[in-house]
């Protein structure tokens, strides 16, 4: 009978161990999962701050303690020596922009920028002065360009091109009204109705071109604000 309830112990112990050993193998590797973040490849997800700050490979944060997030309805835009900002499409004017930056998107995503409806291979010009920080091509955006203000507070993001203007590359300076790419629908838009998406971010302190908060166009290009 003794014997018998050692037996029992015994078993009842091990199993007690595989239990532990189990849970403590399947909790760890979630610790210690914190792998830095890739470059996000679309204006969409690039644009919220917030999302930005928690894939980023920093300190775990107390839990406790609530991340501030900049509402981007808030942000505000003041230009550079308050000259004011081109519409981006050669030959659109204001009184034909329809504001689309709170619209919802694909994958419960906000749209975030505006969308300037043009026949394809319309020039797209630049709407200030600036650098040409990043040609990149995107699955969402296609061809697109990331132009820095000189006073490197703003983005300026211009998606779903044709085509680049000759001669375009990185790190050159481009003036306000030049000719910087055609519209098209390139990326994810409808061929049938080519636009340029453009939107503009407040960079954040590291200045990386895919990071920033977004700031509304429409009231920027209608000189509202
Ligand atoms: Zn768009």
């Amino acid at each position: 009978m003794l014997r018998a309830v050692l037996v029992f112990l015994v078993i009842v112990l091990l199993g007690a161990n595989l239990a532990l050993y189990r849970y403590c193998r399947a909790v760890t590797p979630t610790t210690a999962a914190a792998t830095p973040a890739p470059p996000v490849a679309s204006v969409a997800a690039a644009a919220p701050s917030s999302i930005a700050a928690s894939s980023a490979p920093e300190k775990a944060k107390p839990t406790n303690v609530p991340i501030a997030v900049t509402p981007t309805t808030t942000a505000s835009f003041v230009a550079d020596d308050n000259v004011a900002l081109l519409i981006p499409v050669q030959g659109v004017a204001a009184v034909q922009l329809q504001d689309t930056f709170s619209q919802a998107r694909a994958q419960g995503r906000v749209h975030e920028a505006i969308d300037i409806m043009a026949p394809r291979g319309t020039p797209v010009i630049a709407v200030a002065d600036g650098t040409v920080e990043k040609l990149f091509t995107s699955v969402p955006g296609g061809l697109t360009i990331y132009q820095f203000e000189p006073g490197g507070r703003y983005a300026y993001y211009y998606a779903h091109l044709d085509r680049y203007a000759d001669g375009l590359s990185e790190k050159t300076r481009i003036r306000r009204g030049e000719v910087i790419g055609y519209v098209g629908s390139t990326g994810n838009a409808d061929p049938s109705a080519p636009h340029l998406h453009f939107a503009i971010f407040e960079l954040g302190p590291e200045k990386q071109w895919w990071k920033g908060t977004a700031i509304n166009p429409y009231p920027v290009l209608r000189g509202d604000q």
